[in-house]
């Protein structure tokens, strides 16, 4: 079941429950505060908080996401990439536990002959609030699972708040068992790769007031009007129907590991480490491409900077692959094969987001080419000193006069075996901001692509004030 198909099923599905479909919003939200439309609920927030009457009592769609906080997992976990689409259904103040449990297991185990996404209920477990006993009930009476794979978990992972006064109120969700080759055999409690959560289920149920923390708060009772907010993640239920590993391998994404496969000269599934680099490239490049397809454009700060930072890693792993020179003009050309189909846009506005792309692909392989060469001369000279440490002051001299980014330099030494001397390094970097502050102009015109990281270190954390349950774009790359 090819990916376009999964998200066509569950669209049409809740056509015919009533619900009204709404396309997908953009990634870049209206919210500065919130770089990325990170799940289904963002386009919903004035619906859900009761700010704007919904237009409709309940709604469906396939909602384009992008969630950098999950970028060290991808490549490494099967279901984590940087970019996924998450399916949602909502009901705004109309149908509530009942329902949306009713559907869920409808859609799951229903045939693929009956339109439905043919899971077999043996493969699946849930997870409920551990004082949900509605939850826990409405499962045992409306599924055919066990008590034994009805699992209760606390307010971590099993409850949403908004971590403001509002509303808030438990969560179930849902999971499916790759079987014993993947893992102990414990249900999702364990944590485990085992257990490929695959929805989501939200019960806005409680007004919430006195909040002391996200999970230390008091109810204060029952909404008037009662939503449900649901989130399915596509490429993950399309990895499982289409009998592989992980996302990365799905129809939309695996042309591009194919490619990178291709260009390497290397095989995929022959060693751990280059799997990784090959599952990093399709998946930024595919995120990278949706992003430029939506408007964002590579820059030193905000949305731009994470672009760059996609790109640029993309790049990276391309070359730990063994590839130096350039590559993202089959690459995204790859990708826009594998996405056109869904966002015609990609094929349409082709020329002018490939353009972008070129361009950061080349300043980057300049930027690589002279700190690399630099770089591989001093850690062969610490080497041969006998040295288990590169001196702060070449990783600095890199830094400052070649722009060469420091997490680049860690990771290579790291690669050559050795460590960087951290605390020099970070000396350095001090006094230059001091220096810099006493002269403002000897900085000037020298630092342009330093400055990318800098700026991104002292940006620190995106707070996002409304919603902040809603993995905010937080993380540095
Ligand atoms: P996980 O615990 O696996 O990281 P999550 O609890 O963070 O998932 P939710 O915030 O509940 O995920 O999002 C709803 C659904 O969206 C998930 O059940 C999952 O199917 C999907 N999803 C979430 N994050 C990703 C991602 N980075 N890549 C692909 N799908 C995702
Ligand atoms: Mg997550
Ligand atoms: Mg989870
Ligand atoms: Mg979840």
């Amino acid at each position: 079941m090819k990916t376009a198909e999964i998200a066509q099923r569950y669209l049409d599905f809740f056509e015919k429950k009533g619900h009204t479909i709404v396309p997908s919003a953009s990634l870049v939200t209206d919210d500065p505060a919130l770089l990325f439309t990170v799940a289904g609920m963002v386009p919903f927030i004035p619906y859900l908080s009761g700010d704007v009457p919904a237009p409709y009592p309940s709604a469906a769609d396939n909602q384009k996401c992008i969630r950098t906080n999950d970028i060290e997992e991808v490549g490494k976990t099967p279901r984590h990439g940087t970019f996924f689409q998450m399916l949602g259904n909502w009901s705004f103040g109309d149908y509530f536990k009942e329902g949306a449990i009713t559907y869920a297991w409808e859609l799951l185990t229903s045939s693929e002959e009956d339109g439905g996404l043919g899971f077999d209920p043996k493969d699946l477990w849930v997870t409920v609030y551990e004082e949900d006993d509605e939850a826990h009930d409405l499962w045992l009476k409306l599924s055919s699972l066990p008590a034994e794979r009805i699992q209760r978990l606390g307010k971590d992972t099993n409850y949403w708040t908004t971590g403001l006064p509002g509303p808030a109120g438990p969560c179930s969700e849902i999971f499916f068992d790759r079987g014993p080759d993947y893992g102990i055999d414990g249900g999702p409690a364990t944590d485990d790769d085992r257990y490929v959560e695959i929805w989501n289920l939200v019960f806005m149920q409680y007004e919430i007031t006195n909040v002391r923390s996200k999970f230390e708060f008091d109810i204060v009772g029952e909404l008037p009007a009662k939503n449900i907010d649901t989130g399915m993640g596509l490429e993950r239920v399309a990895f499982i129907k289409q009998g592989v590993d992980n996302m990365y391998e799905t129809d939309q994404v695996r042309p591009v590991l194919d490619k990178a496969v291709e260009l390497s000269g290397r095989a995929y599934g022959a060693n751990h480490e280059d799997d990784v680099r090959f599952r990093v490239v399709a998946d930024h490049i595919r995120s990278s491409l949706m992003l430029l397809s939506d408007g964002v454009t590579p820059s030193n700060d905000g949305r731009g900077y994470i672009l760059r930072r996609l790109m640029r890693r993309a790049i990276r792993s391309m070359r730990l692959l063994g590839v130096d020179g350039p590559s993202f003009a089959e690459l995204f050309a790859t990708s826009r094969d594998a996405m056109k189909a869904a966002y015609p846009i990609v094929g349409t506005d082709y020329e002018r987001l490939s353009q972008y792309a070129l361009a950061e692909e080349a300043t980057f392989l300049r930027t690589l080419a002279s700190g690399s060469e630099i770089l591989d001369e001093s850690v062969a000279a610490t080497k041969a000193a006998g040295d288990a440490q590169l001196s702060g002051a070449q990783a600095f001299l890199l830094h400052d006069t070649y722009g060469f980014p420091i997490d680049l330099t860690l990771e290579i030494v790291e690669e050559a075996g050795i460590t960087v001397d951290r605390a020099a390094f970070d000396t350095l970097m001090t006094e230059q901001r001091e220096r810099a502050k006493a002269d403002a102009r000897s900085r000037k015109g020298q630092l342009a692509d330093t400055s990318v990281y800098r700026e991104l270190r002292a940006q620190g954390e995106t707070v996002f004030t409304g919603y902040t349950d809603l993995e905010t774009e937080s993380r540095i790359l």
